[in-house]
């Protein structure tokens, strides 16, 4: 019997919904980003050009937002939704303005999630909502409840407004029975969203996985940490659900370990984090009966690794606890793969105000620079896939 193994050099699966036009552009863009010059150059003159409120809007909104974002509200979202459910891909949508700090603005944001709940609860082609604790919460807060600090006088009310703001979009989500994601964000402030994600599991997946935390494996506590969550929800008697991911602030997690003198929580190398992830996607799949799981990964072996598992244990493809994910603008080869066979696969498409996503748009940039391999993944792809259409070289490299 032949090994299941799926193609995701199949390019013309991969680019099956996109026009010459629209992979001469993101070839383009992606060679651009290829460069660790112009990245680095190009976020610096980007966030002092917003800061100068010089009008550049337009062309971030034409080149790296469209290329990252659906949109700067859900309507603006509505091709991009229709397009990726043509493919049969979910769209996640990702409601994304960070940092900022202040009640009016945390209200918005909680409005604003409660609305993609609503909206992912009306279509099939968004199979889950979407936030960021600190998107309703601040972040010091978050951060003094994590180390377990004294609330400072008038402190513990805005800690109750920001737990009533989360537990209203988690009680939301749960009267319409649609599954939300809680994203996990910083080590120092992780604590406090995994104890809030906890009490929200306990109390709203009784029945169905509705409320989903996430665990990050790029640090080196949390394969066991998986485990005692799916104890704890075996004994108090919830389903487990949870979004695996290797982990995205790598960078600040070790900068701040080594100002303040203490050990990373970050694994050491990239191979204890891909061990701990297949670890994690294994374990969840051993137990998919009480626990539902999403492995959010660009990592074709991981995503391989899978597919390859629910394939050897006669797990349905779709079978309603096990889903993929990726980014939207990244992965495409992934993402249209699983879904041409039949796998539950959706995308994250983050959109919000064009300013507002530039620090979602930065992380973006430099994670597909060629330092990460990404971006060269990403390119031979693109030249595969405008090869097979006979698109020539010059063509290619104009963007037009
Ligand atoms: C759907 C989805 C949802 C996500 N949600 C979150 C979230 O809630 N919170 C969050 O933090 N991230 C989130 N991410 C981002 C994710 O954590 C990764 O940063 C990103 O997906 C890259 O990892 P990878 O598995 O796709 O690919 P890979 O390219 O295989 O892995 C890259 C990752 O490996 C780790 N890594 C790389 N080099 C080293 C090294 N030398 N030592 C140790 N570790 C290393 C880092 O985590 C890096 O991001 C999400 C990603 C997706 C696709």
């Amino acid at each position: 019997m032949n090994e299941f193994k799926l193609d995701f050099y199949d390019t013309k699966v991969a680019f099956a919904d996109k026009s010459d036009q629209e992979l001469k552009k993101k070839f383009w863009l992606f060679k651009l980003l290829n460069s660790p010059l112009i990245t680095n150059l190009g976020t610096k003159m980007t966030e002092l050009a917003f800061r100068l409120k010089l009008p550049i809007k337009g062309l971030v909104k034409e080149t790296v937002f469209k290329q990252f974002c659906g949109g700067e509200t859900i309507e603006e979202c509505e091709t991009t939704i229709q397009k990726l459910g043509g493919s049969q891909i979910g769209t996640i949508l990702d409601y994304s303005i960070e940092g900022k700090a202040s009640e009016s603005v945390f209200e918005r944001t909680k409005n604003e999630i409660y609305r993609t709940v609503t909206r992912a609860k009306e279509d099939e082609n968004v199979p889950f909502a979407v936030f960021k604790t600190t998107g309703v919460a601040r972040f010091e807060i978050l951060e003094k409840m994590s180390a377990k600090k004294e609330l400072l006088k008038g402190e513990t009310a805005e800690w109750e407004r920001s737990k009533a703001r989360v537990y209203e979009i988690c009680s939301h989500a749960h009267a319409l029975e649609q599954s939300v994601f809680i994203d996990a964000e910083e080590s120092w402030i992780q604590d406090a969203i995994d104890s809030l994600a906890g009490e929200m599991m306990q109390e709203f997946n009784t029945e169905k996985p509705i409320i989903f935390n996430t665990i990050q494996l790029y640090r080196n506590d949390r394969f066991e940490f998986l485990k005692e969550l799916h104890r704890k929800a075996k004994r108090e008697g919830y389903i487990l659900a949870v979004k695996l991911v290797r982990g995205a602030y790598m960078e600040k997690e070790r900068a701040r370990s080594e100002e303040m003198n203490y050990p990373s929580p970050i694994h050491a190398d990239k191979q204890a984090v891909d061990r701990d992830f297949n670890l994690a996607i294994e374990y969840c799949l051993e137990n998919y009966e009480e626990i539902a799981f999403v492995a959010g990964t660009h990592n074709e072996a991981s995503v391989q690794k899978l597919a390859q598992l629910m394939e050897h244990k006669n797990i349905p493809h779709n079978h309603p606890h096990v889903f993929f994910s990726q980014l939207y603008g990244m992965g495409d080869n992934l993402s249209y793969v699983l879904a041409d066979n039949n796998f539950n696969v959706s995308k994250y498409v983050p959109y919000g105000p064009v300013k507002d996503t530039v620090p979602y748009l930065i992380r973006r940039a430099r994670e597909n620079t060629s330092v990460t391999g990404q971006m060269s993944r990403e390119l031979d792809l693109l030249t595969k896939e405008l090869r097979r259409r006979g698109v020539s070289k010059t063509e290619q490299k104009n963007g037009n």
